[in-house]
């Protein structure tokens, strides 16, 4: 009798008659020759950005293209590589142009795409062990805690993006500052005790809301605390906060500092918030998402001064260090502390003493991925080809042409600031011949529609106090002078144009 076992066998020795499969191409020589056309069309592609709109709208026929169902049969790479050309590359987020300034997204740099592809063809799993990726990873992390004022030796890992950097930082932050064993009882039932609270700012970034919803702690319990004129926190509140908390038997564990909030760029005063959490005894943890790195430029980093002085730090670096997606960055000072919110020993991942796995992974136990990619590589690159100076130098220019649009719009009674112009960003409106918020805020609204509708500019649009802003955050290596100047005279022109019709 023959069993299932011994006939599987038999029919598996019958299927290796055939030569298997790979995904590896049968003829190198064709991949070889699109892949160059790629490289060199990319290059063009990046030198001729700004002949180009910032923005076009994907329309209806490509949307369509890009909504059918999965192929089954394969079809050349060449013809693959033409449906990208025209269905995918023409129609992108627009932020690698010169005169995109909407949200806060970095533009990217030649070397980073090029170090991106290498990073992708050696396909390293970062999430530890001993490899020439790890090391690189340790290095670039080394480096941006040497940037900060960190300690050399401070734990820190790469991450998607700040959200995620954020997420994690608070998470050390609870597990560090709750008051009973927060990973094995988590925040049900009675070992949890009085509610934890954690402080931000009004201001602070949506991740807070998120992070406190994801980590157990609930939005009730995340204190929104008011800001001054200049859109900092408000000490006052913050102090009252914490007291009356205490007072109704709650445990305050941490407060968030901003370094460049996202409206406005305002940085909270960092100095004032570390002699609160050392007095309170709380966690600090600061966001830095793209302001952090106000600290490379020597003019300008007393706005982000105490920045140091964090028990934790989220930043991106596909913000304001130009980087591609993705590339965000947590750092924590206590090393010991960051490992024991995460780690976890398997049975798969334990320690082998040598070979590729001589220790357990590093990276793991640090955040809350496992797969992890080599994204370390074009920061690393990029860091190497044009040296940290450039990058000082670019954030200085950025922050300088942002000074250079607040003054023209200050000199312009048809403009108006609505917010101090604090690092990069720059809130304003279109006045024209005024009128109540309401007709002012729908005709600024129009005004952005228009110009990302156009292709001229993107900025995007935000609220302050009630009143429609048009916001510029500059992130951007590529812009010059006079593209401010164009997107002045724009503004203009379309709000006398909305204000005619
Ligand atoms: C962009 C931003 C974030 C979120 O970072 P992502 O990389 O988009 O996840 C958090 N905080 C601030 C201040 C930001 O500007």
């Amino acid at each position: 009798m023959v069993s299932n076992h011994a006939r599987a066998a038999a029919d598996c020795a019958g299927t290796r008659l055939q030569p298997e499969e790979t995904l590896d191409p049968h003829d190198w020589e064709e991949v070889r020759r699109v892949g160059h056309r790629m490289v060199d069309d990319m290059l063009d592609y990046l030198a001729t950005v700004r002949e180009r709109p910032v923005w076009h709208p994907v329309p209806d026929e490509v949307r369509q293209a890009l909504s059918t169902g999965v192929p089954l049969e394969p079809s050349p790479l060449d013809a693959v590589y033409d449906e990208f050309t025209h269905h995918v590359l023409p129609y992108p987020t627009g932020n690698i142009h010169p005169r995109f300034w909407g949200w806060v997204m970095g533009t990217g740099t030649p070397v980073a795409m090029l170090a991106d592809m290498l990073a992708s063809g050696m396909n390293s799993w970062l999430g530890g062990f001993d490899h020439s990726a790890t090391y690189v990873e340790r290095q670039v992390i080394g480096w941006m805690a040497e940037i900060l004022g960190y300690p050399r030796d401070a734990s820190g890992v790469l991450t998607s993006g700040c959200t995620v950097a954020n997420i994690i930082g608070l998470a050390v932050a609870r597990h560090a500052k709750a008051p009973f064993d927060v990973r094995r009882h988590g925040l049900q039932g009675r070992m949890a005790g009085a509610p934890l609270v954690v402080y931000c700012s009004s201001e602070a970034h949506s991740w807070t809301a998120k992070a406190v919803e994801l980590l157990g702690l609930g939005t009730t319990h995340l204190r929104r605390v008011a800001v001054d004129a200049e859109y900092r926190i408000d000490l006052g509140a913050l102090n009252a906060a914490i007291a009356s908390d205490r007072a109704e038997g709650l445990t305050p564990i941490c407060v968030i500092g901003t370094a460049g909030t996202v409206n406005t760029g305002a940085t909270d005063d960092l100095n004032a918030l570390a002699t609160i959490c050392t007095r309170e005894n709380l966690w600090f943890h600061v966001d830095g998402a793209f302001g952090a790195l106000a600290v490379l430029s020597p003019r300008w980093r007393s706005c982000v001064a105490g920045l140091a002085g964090a028990d934790s730090i989220a930043l991106d670096l596909h913000k304001w260090m130009y980087m591609p997606f993705e590339a965000g960055c947590i750092l924590v000072r206590d090393g010991t502390v960051h490992l024991d919110t995460f780690a976890a020993s398997t049975a798969y991942m334990q320690s082998q003493g040598r070979g590729l796995a001589p220790r357990p992974p590093e990276f793991v136990p640090l955040g809350i991925d496992m797969a992890r990619s080599f994204k370390a590589l074009k920061i690393w690159m990029c860091l190497k080809t044009y040296g940290l100076e450039a990058f000082g130098r670019l954030i200085e220019q950025n922050i300088d042409q942002a000074q250079y649009l607040g003054a023209l719009i200050d000199r312009d009674r048809r403009l108006e600031l609505l917010a101090p112009v604090a690092l990069n960003v720059v809130c304003f409106r279109y006045r024209g011949n005024d009128g109540d918020d309401a007709s002012m805020n729908a005709r600024n609204e129009a005004i952005v529609f228009h110009l990302q509708e156009s292709g001229v500019a993107v900025p995007s649009l935000t609220q302050l106090g009630g009143r429609s802003a048009i916001r510029v955050a500059v992130t951007n290596h590529r812009s010059r002078r006079e593209d401010f100047d164009v997107l002045v005279q724009q503004v203009l022109a379309a709000g006398a144009q909305l204000g005619r019709d």
